[in-house]
């Protein structure tokens, strides 16, 4: 909740300035090279840690990075490479649609806005909005479970769906903010504001946070 008589917007600028003091240089915690690499790791990370996908991207990009590539490779194997990140027969159904599409509507290249992206098959708005943050450095703001969660307990932007957290950030923040402000947000909700047990007792933003001042 803002404090009394100050402006929500100036609220949200304070919280992120802590935020980056505390976790500099945040960034995606997906390995990629290319925006094609991305666009497959943040298909894989559903409900499966960046760590994880990291190591199976390194091994599948080192036999397939490209779609055609990812196409000739097959669905079958596909699934084996990529069984590690659960939910394997669908990410590898999507991913070969995915391959697919890019190469019959896009020129085989990842589309640099989000109405096409969405068009992916396994390519929701969270994942479009990553790849538009994080490959092409255009003002996005993925709301992730991390992102969610946090931001409806510190209670300046709340919503019951990611569309609307997303909507509160990106009206409150200016667009050049919204790279560090949402991986500020990952990084607090992995290392601090966790789903369990925040930690509140630790925590940089607890005056600035209903709960955490709930909890005092
Ligand atoms: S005070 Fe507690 S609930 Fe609020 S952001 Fe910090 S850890 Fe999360």
């Amino acid at each position: 909740m803002a404090e009394q008589g100050i402006a929500p917007e100036a609220t949200a600028l304070e919280l992120l300035a802590i935020l980056k003091r505390e976790y500099p240089g945040a960034k995606c915690g997906l390995e990629f090279t290319t925006p094609f690499e991305l666009l497959i790791a943040t298909i894989l990370s559903s409900q499966c840690t960046d760590e994880r996908v990291n190591v199976v991207t390194r091994r599948l990009f080192s036999k397939a990075a490209t779609p055609e590539a990812m196409l000739f490779l097959g669905e079958g194997q596909l699934r084996e490479e990529i069984r590690e990140c659960g939910l394997f027969r669908n990410k590898a159904r999507n991913i070969m649609g995915t391959c697919q599409m890019l190469l019959t509507e896009y020129g085989g290249e990842v589309p640099t806005d989000f109405a096409d992206l969405v068009t992916l098959p396994g390519v929701g708005r969270k994942t479009a909005n990553v790849v538009l943050s994080n490959a092409w450095g255009k003002p996005a703001f993925p709301v992730d479970t991390h992102v969610f969660r946090v931001s409806n307990r510190i209670g300046l932007v709340t919503g019951k769906t990611p569309e609307e957290v997303e909507d509160g950030w990106t009206l409150l923040l200016p667009p050049e903010d919204w790279y560090d402000a949402h991986h500020v947000l990952i990084h607090h909700g992995r290392s601090v504001c966790k789903a369990r047990a925040p930690a509140c007792e630790k925590c940089v933003i607890r005056d600035m946070c209903t709960t955490g001042k709930g909890a005092l």
